[in-house]
Parts: C-alpha cells; structure tokens; sequence
C-alpha cells in the first residue's frame, strides 16, 4: 500500500469493507498489480508527457514534509514533530482506507483527519480506493478521484484547491490529464529536487525512510537545494521506533525538521510552497 517507486515491494494485503457500488474496489491487493507492465508503461509515458510546467524562481530555497495514506502514527508521532518545531506539513488521504489495519501500520480515521487540518496541517487528495490508475479505465479513476474529493470536503468543509499523491507514486497519461484540470498540482515518488521547469502534476519527491535516506545523504539533499534555490519535498508513510520499511524513525523526521530548520529553509505544507513559488 505504501508509495514508493520500487515496484517490485511487497504488495499490499487488506482487510477491506464492502465498497459503494458506483466506486472501484478499495484495494485489497487481491486482483490488482501495481508492479503489473500496464502500470509500468502507463507511468513510463505518463511521467514524460507534462500537461502543465511551472517555473521554480526562489529567493531562497523551500522544503515541504508530507505523509501518504497516512498511518496513525503520522498523526501522533509524525504531527507533534512537525509542531513542536513550529512547522506543518502535508497529509495525503486516501479515504476509502480509513480505518484499515494493515500488515505495515493502522490507517488513521476521519477523526485525525480533521484534527490536523484544525492543527493547519494541509490535507490533500490520495485516490479513494488506492489503486494504479492503470488498472481502472478513465471514467473510474475520475468517479474515485471525485469520491476522494467529496468525503474530504464533507469532513472539511472549508477545503479547497487540494493538492494530490499519485498512489504508488504510478502516474497514468489520461488520469495524469484529468489531474491537470482538477487539482491544483499532484505530487510523484520521482526522486529529485523541484527547480527549473517542473511539471505541476508530476512534483518530484524524496522518501524519508531507512533505505532512502540517513544522516549523510540527507545533507547532500538539502546542499543540492540550497544551491538550486529550489524546493524539495519529502514523504514518507509510518512514523515509528520500528518503522516499516516506507517510514520513518521519530528521530529521522526530527532531524529532517531540524537540520532545514539549521540551514534557515522554511518548512511549509506543499499547498503553502506552491503560494510561495507563486502559483495560483
Ligand atoms: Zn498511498
């Protein structure tokens, strides 16, 4: 269930509820291959083809700290990090998980969802059913994103202009130019730093993890920021003394917080970082 580009991970097993009839299937990993050479060349296309650029003209440099699906410890681990050092970040729901206990974590519900909004914590889009758009045809991924949307903004009234995290990072050329007209920008698992030109629906990311990252190459990551003056966007899943392998330690999230903090790099939600760069 974790979003990360090695597509051959372990996939994803759920105990999942009987879904609406008029939305795909919550994944269950029971009929569905995100590693699948649909997926692949779906997302191989995708990835390549922008629909929207923006230009990164900074000042001085932006990171941005977001959590996909997100695990209950996201939220009480994860959030009190983030807020004991005076910054927010940015929460991707996919809502149709909400609740489900799985082999790596358990999925925070709608009462978390609305607390770290009301906390100013920025709460974006993540599918409903968490699948690649390549195994659903247009119309249902459009019928899953528009669900996504309405139980979010049910629950959050007031939320607009939302951001989007690809599930599995897999990108789909017709969902990638449905995004375009539908979401204020959409972020990838595509490592790297934002700068230059950079495709709106496709924001490149780093992954806050043990295998992704440690003290050194953190480093390494924010000096190719600074220099870039761009903006680098993290994600990571649990947030954990034991982490999975998609998560974070407590004190590798606080070091990430901290070490940007050092540098005089502002820490802002994705949706905030976008303001800055000077989207609408
Ligand atoms: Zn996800």
């Amino acid at each position: 269930m974790a979003d990360n580009d090695t597509l051959g991970a372990p996939r994803p097993r759920f105990t999942a509820p009987r879904p609406p009839d008029s939305l795909a299937r919550v994944d269950d990993g029971a009929d569905m291959r995100p590693d699948g050479l649909p997926a692949r060349l779906d997302h191989m296309v995708g990835r390549r083809w922008p629909f929207r650029s923006a230009r990164v003209a900074l000042e001085r440099p932006i990171v941005s700290i977001s959590f996909d699906d997100f695990p209950r410890s996201a939220y009480s681990h994860g959030a009190a990090i983030l807020e004991d050092r005076g910054v927010r970040g940015t929460y991707y729901v996919a809502t149709g998980l909400s609740g489900l206990t799985t082999p790596h974590w358990t999925v925070a519900g709608d009462a978390e969802t609305v607390d770290l909004h009301r906390r100013g914590h920025e709460i974006g889009l993540h599918s409903h059913a968490h699948r690649a758009a390549a195994s659903m045809q247009p119309a249902a991924v459009a019928a899953d994103l528009a669900a996504n949307r309405a139980r979010l903004r049910r629950l959050l009234p007031d939320l607009r202009r939302e951001t989007y995290a690809y599930p599995y990072g897999l990108c789909g050329l017709m969902q990638k130019r449905h995004l375009a007209g539908t979401v204020r920008a959409s972020r990838s698992v595509q490592e790297g730093i934002n700068t230059g030109w950079m495709d709106l629906d496709f924001i490149k990311a780093v992954e806050i993890s043990a295998r992704a990252i440690d003290a050194e190459r953190l480093d390494r990551w924010l000096d190719q920021v600074e220099a870039a003056r761009g903006w680098l966007v993290f994600f990571t899943h649990d947030v954990s003394d034991t982490p999975s392998v998609y998560g974070t330690s407590l004190a590798m999230l606080a070091r990430v917080v901290e070490r940007a903090q050092a540098r005089g790099i502002d820490i802002l939600p994705v949706g905030a970082a976008l303001d800055r760069i000077g989207l609408s």
